[in-house]
């Protein structure tokens, strides 16, 4: 018998997995289910080597990479280790996520991760959903500095990427779509391994290869606690039951970090040292901030393809001194900052998705319902009407229609953002591995990787090194960004 997918708000929702089954704890509130059908879960087992707690991108990466490795070396069997999640895969921001996959960071060790996951993304398009479009990235004149930095730091970590400054930029734009209005557009960067992956296939595609390796993959129990012992977690307890671990536990839960965090008794404030001496003392460990996004039907007889006839590469524009007027004369923004990709997989339809700058919140947040189900996270209302006005300001083709072909439907989700919102990869224990990708990575398929590399070998990859938490004490605090957005 099939059950429908669960939409409690009635709102014109698409799933590619339509027919997903519902969550097994339907009577209770409302929990944000698994985006895909699960097949042949295992129960609890006593004990494993290793377990991964959440089925999110960095948790079903890491068990998948560590299964394959385990195997593939002779040094163990993918049955070694163990992933839990409270509901299945995506139920958390890797089911919702944008899916824009691009390296455009003003943060330069980010490069070298992104590189390391663009890999990933390659090894399998098809099963992982990957759509290798490219990412083209605007800016005024007060980025080009920090847009040369970046493209000569993306170079030089194995990730090439093309800049144009000027009228260059105005002609390169043109190139791609005849009709794109380059007024302001000072300085454009062209990322050729870059692109965006359809969620809900991703986590198809992850979920199928932790099967495939031998991964137990426990759904349906959420972690309760913690047994520790001298700063070694002995043993996991969960809903349906204790779990026994004999080698490491990786925590990446998202959202759901700070919870889980707490759990291990470590500290929501800390002190945050910075490059130039300063100190802020008693800063919150973790900020919630909410995301604006969103997505519109293309109209009839329009495309978002290049001049060429192409999926257009995904597109990211922040104009930090131009304005964006309404219809009626009225100033909406002071201020572009939007972006946007082709979007069949979301929108069911020939359609865009995309947003821009979130909202920042506070070190609290109610985590239940997650994303879309959660009432008081919705994208704000004047969303729909700036992000259609930047689009219909941006291409000739939009011009002064796109408003009433907005997806009206619930949208929008909420992230657990660092104290320099750059990604912590590191120990919080001595057996406890932390991946807290600060809510920009679901691109980041590749520390899964990086952690497995380093679970089965000992040794931390360079490329994880930059993400310590001790910078934070050592005064290598990130934040040098010259952008209106926490992520870039
Ligand atoms: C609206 C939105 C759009 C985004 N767009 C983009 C984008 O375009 N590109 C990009 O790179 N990033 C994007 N992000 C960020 C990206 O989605 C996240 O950074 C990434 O998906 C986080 O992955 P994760 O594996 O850490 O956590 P999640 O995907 O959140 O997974 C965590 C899992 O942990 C489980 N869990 C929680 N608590 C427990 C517990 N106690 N016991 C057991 N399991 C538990 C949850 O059920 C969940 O499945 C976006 C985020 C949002 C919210």
């Amino acid at each position: 018998m099939k059950t429908p997918a669960p939409n409690p708000t009635d709102h014109n929702q698409w799933y590619p997995f339509q027919d997903r089954p519902l969550p097994s704890r339907s009577s209770q509130p409302a929990e944000n289910s698994a985006v895909v059908p699960v097949f042949d879960p295992a129960p609890l087992p006593e004990s494993s080597r290793f377990v991964v707690i959440g089925a999110g991108v960095h948790g079903m990466s890491t068990a998948w990479h560590l299964a394959m490795s385990l195997e593939k070396s002779g040094k163990g069997k993918g049955s070694e280790v163990v992933l839990i999640d409270k509901q299945g895969p995506g139920a958390g921001a890797t089911g919702l996520a944008c899916g824009c996959i691009r390296n455009l960071y003003m943060t330069g060790p980010l490069h070298a991760i992104l590189r390391e996951s663009v890999q990933v993304w390659e090894s399998d398009p098809v099963n992982l959903g990957f759509q290798q479009v490219g990412y083209v990235s605007i800016g005024e004149s007060n980025q080009e500095a920090d847009y040369v930095k970046l493209n000569q730091s993306q170079i030089d970590s194995g990730y090439p990427s093309d800049i144009y400054v000027g009228k260059d930029a105005g002609a390169f734009l043109k190139s791609i779509w005849p009709d794109f209005r380059t007024e302001h557009c000072d300085v454009v960067l062209h990322e050729k391994p870059s692109g965006y992956a359809g969620t809900h296939m991703a986590c198809w595609g992850l979920d199928q290869k932790c099967r495939q390796w031998g991964v137990q993959r426990v759904y349906g129990a959420s972690v309760t606690g913690f047994d520790q012992t001298n700063g070694r977690v002995q043993s996991v307890q969960t809903s349906t039951g204790s779990i026994r671990v004999d080698e490491a536990v990786v925590l990446s839960t998202g959202a759901w970090l700070p919870t889980l965090t707490d759990l291990l008794g470590l500290p929501r404030k800390l002190e945050v040292h910075y490059p130039d001496g300063h100190i802020e003392q008693e800063m919150d460990m973790w900020t919630y901030w909410r995301l604006l996004e969103g997505e519109v039907y293309l109209p009839e007889g329009t495309d978002f393809r290049t001049a060429d006839g192409k999926d257009s590469p995904v597109l990211h524009v922040e104009l930090m001194n131009t304005p964006v007027v309404g219809h009626d004369g009225k100033e909406m923004k002071d201020y572009v900052y939007w972006y946007t990709r082709y979007a069949a997989e979301r929108v069911g339809a020939p359609g865009l998705q995309g947003g821009t700058i979130p909202v920042k919140m506070g070190p609290d947040a109610i985590l239940e319902p997650y994303g879309h189900l959660n009432d008081l996270y919705q994208a704000d209302p004047w969303f729909a009407d700036y992000y259609c006005r930047v689009t219909e300001m941006l291409f000739g083709r939009f011009d002064n229609n796109l408003r009433p072909h907005f997806k009206d439907r619930r949208n929008g989700g909420i992230g657990a953002f660092t104290p320099d919102n750059v990604p912590i990869f590191d120990w919080v224990t001595d057996n406890v591995f932390m991946t807290a990708d600060s809510n920009h990575g679901f691109k980041m398929i590749g520390v899964g990787k990086l952690v497995a590399r380093l679970l089965s070998t000992g040794t931390t990859p360079d490329e994880l090194k930059p993400f310590a938490f001790r910078r934070f004490a050592e005064g290598r605090t990130y934040g040098d960004r010259n952008s209106n957005c926490p992520w870039v």
